[in-house]
């Protein structure tokens, strides 16, 4: 049981929207998202590359995109390390091909090659302005995912971390934190740093938007980078 309640909140984040128009509210969350939110249910589809709609990898240029944690606070030595690892494994994750591949040709749950909630923006696009490192609120600092992040506990509460388009800092909830492996950190963080440079989704979870499908195939590629798996 205790396990299902983990899982199911595994990406019940949080965060404002930075365009007015969506704001909405998905840090105060008074009630639980039923569903089941595990890595074998919401695995992102990628097009084969015998698609017509596939588009080469090699045809979209990226820079290396480094991981820059810029403010901690809070952490004990423990959680610090395994922030660290998670820090390694999303740095690892997005530089690699296999990453580049799966946005760029990633097909929502019915077999569209968009992400849901795009605000317009091809797959390609979406894939550019994530590896150009310029959060909305960190436009000078670009080939960087700059990270704010606070540990804090709320025993009691359901949300796993929260953040708003108004401020830098992503906070998470130890409760969930401290039964999170490096690669589900990672997952986490890459959902909200994805709301950092801009996209949103309308409700907690629509998993084929941008931070939940990218959180998505973060979080797999980085358990299996963590079992010692090369990722190209
Ligand atoms: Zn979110």
């Amino acid at each position: 049981m205790k396990k299902w309640i983990f899982s199911s909140a595994l990406f019940l984040c949080a965060s404002f929207s930075n365009n007015p128009i969506h704001k909405h509210n998905c840090a105060d969350h008074n009630h639980p998202q039923m569903m089941i939110d595990s890595s074998a249910l919401h695995a992102p589809k990628v097009l084969d590359p015998s698609d017509s709609r596939f588009v080469d990898p090699d045809t979209i240029q990226a820079d290396y995109l480094a991981v820059k944690p810029m403010q901690i606070d809070g952490f004990e030595v423990d959680s610090l390390e395994k922030m660290e690892k998670a820090f390694e494994v999303l740095e690892k994750v997005v530089n690699s091909k296999e990453f580049k591949n799966r946005v760029i040709n990633f097909k929502n749950d019915t077999g569209v090659r968009s992400f849901a909630s795009n605000q317009g923006l091809s797959n390609e696009k979406i894939y550019s302005i994530f590896m150009s490192g310029r959060e909305i609120l960190q436009q000078d600092t670009p080939h960087e995912m700059n990270f704010f992040l606070k540990l804090y506990y709320k025993r009691y509460s359901k949300v796993i971390g929260w953040t708003n388009g108004d401020i830098n800092t992503i906070n998470i909830n130890w409760k969930f934190f401290k039964n999170f492996k490096p690669n589900d950190v990672a997952g986490n963080l890459a959902h909200e740093w994805t709301h950092k440079i801009g996209f949103d989704h309308r409700f907690a979870a629509e998993h084929d938007s941008a931070p939940y499908a990218i959180g998505y195939i973060v979080r797999e590629m980085g358990k299996r980078y963590l079992k010692g798996e090369e990722l190209y």
